[in-house]
């Protein structure tokens, strides 16, 4: 049996109809960039995520990086975020000069650790950066208390988290401002780079959408310094059609969660490998399943080798990163981070794969390890 780690093909051709009826309406209309597709798909999030503004942009780093702008993060600046993300967290603060401060994760949700936060927050910290990593959302009570008391704006990495919910608020809605990622293999991919960014406030939706077009108002008359980052009509009409399927097809990650934890414990491999665990108030949309184990490496290869897709999601905390060397950080200063990007491996999780193919991820996993 072959389980790959993730299947576009499956889930085109299960919606391939729709799409060519989007495509070929786009391409009539030649209306490329931005425009009417666009707006629908803004409105359309914005209130399925629970804000009044949503603003698309070219992808979900410039999400980050626009929203990091609009709250005026000048060189020498300190933004905080963590070591244990995707690359881009942190990219995005040291294209703007900014310096990136890092606080450790927990290590049962991957995400900040909300008690270290307060001891990072020196009088140079611009903003705080939290990651929803793998589709659950970060303590964003007591993050938000924290910035709040000071007046530091939070910027929401959503990227992996759309549809993600902490106490019945979705990710993205906490914030000042939250990132979406529509990268191919997020939960709601796109046919190539796309973004989107939302806000509760209607003057930061008013200069992001400024922002992304060269900070022009009308015209060629420039009230801010932008950028060129926008939507494309194509991305935004086929990403409306497959909103249109994300409550099912999130329901289906959670089902294939459920039912990973259910054979796990039933061969009694719960106590060997350390399925994601929910904090509580939390909604999980599962981006990625992601287990822990010791033998992580010869698990990984040994998965490949039986023809199941498996990823490491990050073998390299971003405070190691060879590029990151002038931060002056060294190994030892983020332990869980580091033991993390040691011990995790993510397995397939896509809406479309099936109970077989699921218990045979499982049985192979445990012949693994009775090896
Ligand atoms: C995917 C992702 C991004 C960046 O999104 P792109 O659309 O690829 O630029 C940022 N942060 C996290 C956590 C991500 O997973």
């Amino acid at each position: 049996m072959n389980v790959p780690l993730l299947d576009l093909k499956s889930q085109y051709a299960s919606i391939k109809q729709d799409i060519q009826v989007v495509l070929e309406e786009v391409c009539e209309e030649q209306s490329l960039i931005l425009g009417t597709h666009v707006q629908n798909l803004e409105q359309t999030l914005a209130s399925y995520i629970g804000t009044d503004h949503a603003i698309g942009v070219a992808s979900g780093s410039d999400a980050l990086l626009l929203s990091l702008m609009e709250v005026g993060v000048q060189p020498g600046d300190r933004v905080v975020t963590v070591p244990f993300t995707f690359f881009a967290s942190a990219g995005v603060i040291s294209r703007l000069h900014a310096r990136p401060v890092f606080v450790d994760v927990t290590p049962d949700t991957f995400n900040l650790d909300s008690t270290r936060l307060a001891d990072s927050l020196t009088s140079d910290v611009k903003a705080i950066l939290p990651i929803h990593l793998f589709g659950q959302c970060a303590d964003m009570e007591t993050i938000l208390q924290i910035a709040d008391a000071r007046g530091i704006p939070v910027i929401e990495d959503a990227c992996q988290a759309i549809g993600a919910a902490r106490n019945g608020v979705r990710a993205g809605a906490f914030g000042r401002t939250g990132g979406f990622s529509f990268f191919p293999s997020k939960n709601l991919g796109g046919f190539g780079d796309g973004g989107l960014i939302t806000t509760r406030d209607p003057l930061v939706a008013e200069r992001l959408q400024l922002l992304r077009v060269h900070g022009s108002r009308s015209e060629y008359h420039h009230h801010l310094i932008g950028m060129n980052s926008r939507l494309d009509a194509l991305q935004a009409a086929i990403l409306h059609v497959k909103f249109q399927y994300l409550a099912e097809w999130t329901a289906k990650r959670q089902a294939h969660a459920a039912s990973y934890r259910q054979l796990f414990q039933a061969c009694g491999l719960d106590e060997r490998v350390t399925v994601p665990i929910v904090a509580s108030g939390n909604s999980h949309v599962y981006n990625q399943f992601t287990i822990r184990t010791r033998q992580r490496d010869e698990l990984s290869a040994y998965l490949t080798h039986h023809g199941i897709g498996n990823r490491i999601y990050y073998p390299v905390p971003l405070h190691l990163q060879e590029c990151y060397q002038d931060l002056g950080y060294r190994k030892g200063d983020f332990p869980v981070s580091e033991q993390l990007s040691q011990e995790v491996l993510s397995l397939p999780i896509y809406p479309e794969l099936t109970q077989d193919q699921l218990q045979y991820v499982v049985d192979t996993i445990k012949a693994f390890l009775n090896k």
